[in-house]
């Protein structure tokens, strides 16, 4: 069978970590989310962890080849059969940087996955998000709790993470408009850009996924 290297881009609120789930599933694919990664490290006091400790604690952001290592064990521990790539890389020297190592490790890209959203959209979705001290999750107009404010299940009080504040949504789409999404040309330039539209029901954003990753492993094998 051959292999699904796969990144997922888009903006923070797209529905990148939904269709990852589904992907995941679907594939059997071993899912590296980056934010996971350096926190398994640490907890479990590895030495790339007490590496990327030592930059946290003097307020440091932990160097690109440090996460590319982490993200290089897991693919040889678990990738056999491919990966799902998620929250690295954010930048185009992250993105030749991870390139080169793969190929070092005689394995390149599938495919980059862009599922898209406009920033109104991301905006409404997570500035609408409410939580309880449980992790169940609300959005004020697509899925009300019974009582505003209140959990339904377990009546805790309903908050919105500091994430989701319109002025921090709009600081990290910024980031990502600058940063990020660059990526996307990159990827394009060298064919591996398959554009999703992340407005979509995420049922429907999946069976488009599905269908375009079926649609290249059946050219891999002409
Ligand atoms: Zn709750």
């Amino acid at each position: 069978m051959s292999e699904l290297n796969l990144i997922l881009l888009g903006p923070p609120g797209a529905g990148k970590g939904t269709q990852a789930d589904k992907l995941k599933d679907d594939f059997g694919l071993p899912y590296i989310g980056t934010g996971d990664l350096l926190r398994k490290h640490k907890e479990e006091e590895t030495d790339l962890g007490r590496e990327a400790k030592s930059y946290m604690d003097n307020g440091d952001l932990v160097p690109d080849d440090l996460i590319i290592s982490m993200i290089l064990h897991k693919v040889e521990d678990e990738g056999d059969d491919g990966f799902l790539l998620d929250g690295f890389p954010r930048t185009v020297g992250q993105a030749d940087a991870l390139s080169e190592e793969l190929d070092k490790l005689g394995r390149r890209l599938t495919a980059a996955l862009s599922i898209d959203a406009p920033d109104e959209v991301v905006l409404q979705r997570l500035s609408g998000r409410r939580q309880c001290s449980n992790g169940h999750l609300y959005h004020v107009e697509f899925d009300p709790p019974k009582h505003p404010d209140v959990c339904d299940q377990d009546g805790k009080p309903l908050v919105r993470r500091k994430d989701d504040e319109p002025d921090t949504v709009k600081k990290r789409l910024a980031t990502y408009h600058k940063a990020t999404e660059p990526l996307k040309d990159y990827y394009d330039e060298r064919g591996l850009l398959r554009r999703f539209d992340g407005t979509r029901d995420k049922t429907e954003v999946h069976d488009h996924i599905r269908a375009t990753l079926a649609t290249l492993r059946l050219e891999e094998r002409l």
